[in-house]
C-alpha cells in the first residue's frame, strides 16, 4: 500500500488524530469508525496507540485501505484540509522518555571539538514540557544568548526492549519523525569542572524539541540509514547530512540504552546531528529574534518554526 503518516491537529480546540495521505489531512478517528473499528476514546492519542502497537497498526492500515477503495464515498468523506492548513501538535504529546545522542555524526563532533565516541552519549532531554508541533511559535530563554538548532532523526520505539540485539534491534521501532534538538550553547558550558556539562539547563528548556510534522511508521521508512536531513535559517542552508553518517546506527543505539534501561512505547530517541550547527559556523551563528527554522528529512516531510525573543 502507499505510505501514510500519522499526526495530531488542533481542531476545534481538541486534539484531533490525523492521517496524512500526500498532502491531504485526513480524520483518523472518522476513518476508523467507518471501517468498523471501535471509535477512539476520548482523549486517545497516538502515545495510547503505541502502547498496543502490534493492534493499532493493523487496524490503521486496514481502515486506509478500506477508506482509499470506497473513494469519494470512503476516505474523501473525512478530508479536514491540506497539510499546509491545520495547526500541528507534537506527534507524540506524551513520550515517556526523550533521549537524544550526543556528537553521534563525526562532522558534528569535530566541530564541537568532542573527541570520537567509544560508546553511544546519550542525555535525557525533559519530555513534557520541550515538545512543540510543526508551525509554532517558541520563545528563546531569556538568559540565553547562545541558542542553537539540531535536525535530527526521531527514532519512536514501538513495544518494550531491554536487552535486546543489535539483529533484532530495528524490530522495536515503530516509525520516525523529525526533531530540532534545541541548545542554550552557553548554559551547557557553565558548569563547574567535577560535575560538567549542564545538560538540563543547556536542553530542557520550555519548546526547545520541536517535533514532526507527522510520524511515519517504519513499514513506510525503507532505509532509514540513508536520508538526506537538512536544516535552513530563514531559508538559508545550515545543515546537510545522511543518516548514513551516523557513528552508532540506530540499532546499535537500541541495543545500547536497551542495556541500561527498558526503553518504552513511544519512547523518543534524538539520534544526533549531521555537521553545520550555529555553534559550528566560523563566526558562530546563533538563532535569534524571528528566524525560521526549517528542517527537512527525505520522506518525512518538513518541521517548521518561528523562534521569538
Ligand atoms: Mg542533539
Amino acid at each position: 500500500m502507499k505510505g501514510f503518516s500519522i499526526g495530531s491537529i488542533f481542531r476545534d480546540n481538541c486534539n484531533t488524530l490525523v492521517i496524512v495521505l500526500g498532502s491531504t489531512v485526513f480524520d483518523l478517528g472518522k476513518l476508523l469508525a467507518a471501517s468498523g473499528a471501535d471509535s477512539l476514546p476520548s482523549g486517545f492519542g497516538l502515545s495510547e496507540m503505541l502502547d498496543d502497537w502490534a493492534t493499532w497498526f493493523p487496524r490503521i492500515k486496514q481502515a486506509v485501505e478500506l477508506g482509499e477503495s470506497q473513494g469519494s464515498g470512503g476516505i474523501d468523506a473525512y478530508r479536514i484540509a491540506d497539510v499546509s492548513e491545520v495547526a500541528w501538535r507534537a506527534p507524540i504529546l506524551k513520550p515517556r522518555k526523550l533521549i537524544c545522542m550526543g556528537t553521534n555524526y563525526a562532522g558534528h563532533a569535530t566541530e564541537v571539538s568532542s573527541d570520537p565516541l567509544k560508546a553511544p552519549y546519550s542525555f535525557i532531554k525533559s519530555s513534557s514540557n520541550t515538545l512543540r508541533g510543526s508551525g509554532a511559535t517558541i520563545t528563546l530563554l531569556d538568559i540565553a544568548n547562545m541558542n542553537d538548532w539540531e535536525v535530527e532523526l526521531a527514532v519512536v520505539i514501538g513495544k518494550a526492549a531491554r536487552r535486546v540485539d543489535v539483529a533484532l534491534a530495528m524490530d522495536y521501532v515503530a516509525g520516525y519523525s523529525i526533531i530540532n534538538d534545541v541548545s542554550a550553547r552557553d548554559w551547557v558550558a557553565s558548569s563547574p569542572k567535577f560535575l560538567g556539562i549542564d545538560w538540563v539547563v543547556g536542553k530542557s528548556i520550555d519548546g526547545y524539541a520541536p517535533m514532526g510534522p507527522t510520524f511515519t511508521p517504519a513499514e513506510f521508512v525503507a532505509d532509514p540509514q540513508n536520508l538526506n536531513l537538512e536544516l535552513t535559517v530563514n531559508g538559508k542552508v545550515m545543515q546537510r547530512g545522511n543518516t548514513s553518517q551516523m557513528v552508532f546506527n540506530i540499532a546499535e543505539i537500541i541495543a545500547h540504552l536497551s542495556r541500561i534501561m527498558t526503553l518504552e512505547p513511544g519512547d523518543i530517541i534524538a539520534s544526533g546531528t549531521p555537521e553545520g550547527t550555529g555553534f559550528g559556523h566560523k563566526p558562530p551563528v546563533w538563532l535569534k529574534d524571528g528566524d525560521i527554522v526549517h528542517c527537512t528529512i527525505d520522506g518525512l516531510g518538513t518541521l517548521e518554526n518561528k523562534f521569538v525573543r
